[in-house]
């Protein structure tokens, strides 16, 4: 009897949803996405009879947030009013489901992701516990690097950039690489290996640009960098291509913020011959979806990374006894929170209050935004 009480007291009676373009500080660019101004956030808030209340959301690069919305608004909402907000899998499958037909992985995917965070924030706070705790425990601690996205960056303000990152007290960078002619981004590359000296870890990141060959030229140029991983040099649906980078090159290869569905990455994982796997809690079905990935990579004795939505993943990377990488990525979705992203000795440290970690500060969400 109790137990059906308690139930009962979580039953999912509201959905908000709210969407805020937010301009980046200056101009970033990739190979493949051109030149960033601005990202999008959008936030679902699910609220209970009992009055408990969870807040997840997602974010884009600038392009669906409306659609991403639209999807939570019309196709989610009366979906879940009702339904005991506990039942985290079950809902997760069924909204996966519901969407299937219409739009598998993107657009459809971000919107489930978003609600499931939410009602992943409802679980870790009924069970007063952080969601490093909840994910998996195994610490509140893990490696982490900051990842510009900074190809239109000449090289002195690109190097200005990583003593940013090093002052906040990382010890791992990201750069983009993927510039018309290889030449430049040997250049680059070399720069920051000499600034930062042999003790810092280096990663590079194409974007999906590079055919086959290109990325085969790249790496076996990048080799003498001592490069951690290079990540996404060409296109993620193409697992076979991959396999056949890595096997032509020595620098461990990475991806997965492109892969949003669960056999996507079991795609990936069993043909792409990666290193790291980088699923995106925002668009690979949120911590549940995160979660199934981060199981299936063990399988492979793959460590767990993560892209983007530091604040979130932070308590994600570091649950698991992988021990992957936390990517400290350019959108700045944790300035707007109340607890970015602390580093400590070169590991970043995931929040201990009860919840998923992460609460907005919605006045300066609302004062910045362009909607
Ligand atoms: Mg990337």
């Amino acid at each position: 009897m109790e137990s059906e009480l308690h139930i009962e007291g979580k039953t999912i009676n509201a959905v908000q949803t709210r969407r805020f373009k937010l301009p980046l500080s200056e101009p970033m660019a990739d190979a493949k996405h051109g030149t960033h101004t601005y990202f999008e956030l959008i936030t679902v808030q699910v609220t209970c009879s009992d009055g408990s209340t969870g807040t997840g959301y997602t974010y884009t690069g600038g392009v669906g947030g409306h659609a991403i919305k639209a999807v939570i608004d019309n196709d989610l909402e009366s979906f879940l009013i009702g339904k005991n907000a506990q039942d985290i899998r079950a809902l997760y499958e069924d909204m996966l489901w519901r969407l299937h037909y219409v739009g598998r992985g993107g657009i459809s995917t971000f919107a489930v992701s978003a609600v499931d965070i939410a009602l992943w924030d409802i679980k870790c706070k009924t069970e007063n516990i952080p969601l490093w705790k909840a994910a998996g425990g195994y610490s509140k601690y893990c490696n982490c690097y900051c990842g510009g996205i900074d190809l239109n960056l000449p090289t002195r303000r690109l190097l200005q950039n990583i003593d940013g990152y090093l002052d906040r007290g990382a010890q791992a960078v990201k750069i983009k690489v993927g510039q018309p002619n290889l030449q430049d981004d040997i250049a680059r590359v070399k720069a920051v290996r000499e600034h930062i000296g042999n003790d810092i870890s280096f990663m590079v990141d194409a974007n999906y640009s590079m055919t086959v060959e290109q990325a085969v030229d790249a790496s076996r140029a990048f080799e003498t960098f001592d490069i951690r991983w290079f990540e996404e040099p060409t296109i993620p649906d193409d697992y076979f291509a991959y396999h056949e980078i890595a096997k032509k090159t020595s620098i461990p290869l990475a991806m997965g913020e492109n892969l949003h569905t669960q056999h996507e990455f079991d795609l990936a994982l069993a043909i792409a011959s990666l290193s790291y796997i980088q699923p995106d809690a925002s668009n690979c079905g949120g911590i549940t979806g995160w979660l199934d990935v981060a199981d299936k990579a063990k399988l492979y004795n793959i460590p767990v990374c993560s892209h983007g939505m530091q604040e979130l993943h932070v308590s994600l990377v570091a649950s698991q006894a992988c021990e992957g990488w936390l990517e400290i990525h350019s959108f700045p979705i944790e300035q707007y929170t109340l607890q970015p992203v602390v580093i400590e000795n070169g590991k970043a440290v995931a929040p201990d209050n009860p919840g998923i970690g992460v609460s907005f500060d919605w006045e300066k969400l609302e004062e910045d935004s362009e909607i």
